[in-house]
Order: structure tokens, then sequence, then C-alpha cells
């Protein structure tokens, strides 16, 4: 017998219908001899409609009110839900977040989870009922309904099966797994029986979303196996866990891509201590978060050139904000791209094999792609490049390390 925390999304719980095929996958589990807590969102749109209907009385909202509000969308869902499983015959009760205690901080529309109460849910498990949790909302100290941030339900399901020790964290949604990369971009692309945590991360920062990220760091932290499958289809799906249950491990697992980046490059700054943060601290003052940063040596050696990333939203304000420090340090020239995209292998087998970068390089050397930035890490490579190659670099690299062949 196993403990199982389901999560199923918007879509999974879109419509009567579909809910009434959660309640019998639920009960498929139930009545294998597992028992089951299972957290759900809000309907499909539902979180969204609710916003409009703040903003429609409130503009911006008021961050106390909204949590009341939006906490609804989830309130439904585990009532419709525990309608439905009692009416096959499965036995269940619903929670709100307040009720089971998902206690968290007071940081309203954004809040982390410090603790839960897993009592409750344990006596009803050991009952034999199937607990229903609202996802994505908590309380606070003071007892005020707080929510965790766009897409926190995923957070919630795995802060649920941490505080249970569940085997397992399913999270059924709308995909049937983590794919080596995009499909929409490269048609060959394989889903993955297993990543790790690691790779996860950083397959979903840069632009993989299948998960909240917060929920896969959450995972990692506390060792809960996760599972990311459809809710539509039968299948395994993907299970992401620690590097050392990882069987086989193949040297990279999967490209990871985001086209919302610019670059931005001062040139013939004075090569002195403190250059990178007379540049760089005007931008974090505008709270500007910078992503790839490069600094050259100038063959001069009394100047250097200085090159960084941002979000593609902030490109217009960081070329605003360097320009002034620009004329502030009788640089050159101020120079900006934002038509950039990033492209990364990602793999934990790069800590063990050497020359991963060289072949990286020589793909798009061979589809004659441009590098315009570099950078890595243990676990990954990036490369800029200009964004008309993004499609044509990611199946160059996709096919150079062969990750449509099972590993
Ligand atoms: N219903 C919330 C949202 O739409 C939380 C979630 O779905 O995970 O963001
Ligand atoms: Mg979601």
């Amino acid at each position: 017998m196993a403990l199982i925390v389901q999560k199923y999304g918007g879509t999974s719980v879109g419509s009567v219908e579909r809910i009434q095929n959660v309640a019998q996958r639920v009960k498929r589990w139930r009545d294998q001899g597992d028992q089951v807590v299972v957290v759900v969102s809000a309907m499909s749109g539902e979180t969204d409609r609710l916003i409009g209907l703040a903003k429609a009385i409130q503009n911006p909202p008021n961050p106390r009110e909204l949590d009341v509000i939006m906490a609804t969308g989830e309130q439904v869902t585990i009532g419709l839900l525990a309608m439905a499983l009692d009416g096959i015959g499965c036995p269940s009760r619903s929670y709100t977040g307040g009720q089971v205690q998902v206690l968290t901080d007071s940081a309203h529309n954004k809040a982390r989870i410090r603790d839960i109460e897993g009592a409750n849910i344990r006596a009803d498990l050991d009952a034999g009922r199937v607990v229903v949790v609202a996802g994505f909302q908590g309380v606070d100290e003071q007892g005020n309904i707080t929510t965790l941030g766009r897409g926190g339900s995923d957070t919630s399901a795995v802060a649920v099966a941490a505080a249970l020790s569940a085997d397992e964290c399913q999270i059924y949604t709308d995909v049937d797994g983590v794919y080596t990369t995009d499909p929409r971009v490269e048609p060959r692309a394989r889903k993955l029986d297993r990543i790790t945590f690691e790779e996860m991360l950083e397959m979903a920062s840069l632009g993989s979303k299948v998960l909240q990220i917060r929920s896969v760091e959450f995972a990692g932290k506390y060792k809960v196996p996760l599972r990311v499958l459809s809710s539509l289809e039968e299948g395994e799906g993907t299970l992401i866990s620690l590097e050392e249950d990882a069987v086989e491990q193949a040297v990279i697992s999967g490209i990871a891509f985001a086209r919302d980046e610019a670059k931005l490059t001062i040139l013939g700054v004075p090569d002195q201590p403190g250059v990178a943060y007379k540049i760089l601290g005007p931008i974090a003052d505008a709270n500007i978060e910078v992503d790839m940063i490069i600094q050259n040596i100038a063959a001069d050696e009394a100047t250097t050139d200085f090159t960084f990333t941002v979000h593609r939203n902030d490109y217009q304000r960081a070329l605003a904000i360097l320009k002034d420090t620009a004329e502030a340090m009788a640089a050159r020239q101020v120079t900006g791209d934002d038509r950039i995209a990033k492209i990364s292998i990602v793999g934990v087998g790069m800590r063990s094999h050497a020359g991963i970068a060289s072949k990286m390089f020589a793909a798009l050397a061979k589809e004659g792609i441009n590098i315009r930035m570099i950078s890595t890490s243990e676990i990954k490579i990036s490369v800029v490049v200009d964004e008309k190659y993004l499609e044509l670099a990611v199946r160059a690299l996709h096919s150079a390390f062969e990750l449509d062949k099972t590993a």
C-alpha cells in the first residue's frame, strides 16, 4: 500500500465531465489499495475570471481581498470532486487550505508555505477516505486567507506530499510528461522517462513550463519523488527524482530555450575596479533582473566591453539606464539587440563527460549559426544566437546529441 498525492490542474478539472473522469481515476488507485490525497486547481479560466471581477471593482485590487476572491475557485473544485467521488462509491472529504491548516506567511498573492498539519488528513486516510485538498491556498497566523502565486497548486501538492512523507507526488496535466525539448519546435522531441530535479529546474526556468518552478525546488529539497503525467491519456509520464536514483544517465537530457531575452553592450568603459558594479548597480536598483554577463579584455588594455542580457520586457528601460551610465563613465558607446534567443543544453551527465561544449559549437557551426554569447554551469551550456536561428539551432542540437533516440 502506497500513499500517493495526486494533483489535477485547471484543464483536468475544466468541466463536470472531466471532474467525473478524475474521480474515476482516483477511485482506481484507491481500489488498488493505495491511500490517495488529491490536490486540485480551480477549473480552467476560473482564476482569471475571478481576478477580472476583482479588477472591475478595484484596480489594482487589495491583495488581501484578492486572495479571499481567488481562493473560491479551488473551493468549488474540491466540493465538486468530493461529490463526484461520493457518486461512484468512493468515500471522501474535501478541505480548504485553512481547514487542513496549510500555514503560510502573510505575503498575500505570493505567500510561502511554512507548515502543513498532516493529522486531519492522516485520520481520514486511515478511515478509508480519499482526501481532497484545495491547492493554491493557505492561511496565515492570523487566519487570513492567502494564495501562493499563479500556478501555486503544484507547490501545494508537493508540500502536502512532503508533510505526509508520501511515496510519490503525481502532477496530472494536459501533457503526458517532460520532453527533450518543445515538440512544437522539434517534432522528434521525445518524452523522458526520468529527469533529475536539477535538470528539471534548468528546463523549467528556461521555458519548458510544465511545473511551477517553486514546486520543483520544494520537491528537491524534501526529496519528494515527483511525476508529471497526463490526466487525459494513460501512461507512466516522467519521473523527476534524485540523481543517485537514476539508473543510467544520458549525457544531455534536454534542450531548453527562451525567446524573451535582450542583450545590451556598453563599449569602451575604463578597465578598473568597480566597473561591473557601476554598470549593473543602477540596473539592479531598477529591479531589472540580469541573466548572462560577459566582460571582455579590450585589446588596448585600458578599456573593456561589457555585455549582459535582461528580459525583453525590461529592454527599453535597461537601455535608457545604460545610456546614462555610459555618459557618466565616458564610455564610447551603448548598443543593444532584442531579437535574440537563448538556447541551453542541460544534463547532469556533463559533469563526467568532456567535449560536450565543442560538440555543441560544432553542431551550430555546421548550420552557419553565429554564437553571440556563451555561458556555462555545471549541468548546462547556454548560447545566445539571433532569434531567427532558434528553431534551426534547437533541431541541430537535438540531433547532434541524439535526443530522438532512447538512451
Ligand atoms: N488556480 C491557480 C492559477 O490559475 C493556481 C493553479 O492553477 O495552480 O494560477
Ligand atoms: Mg498549472
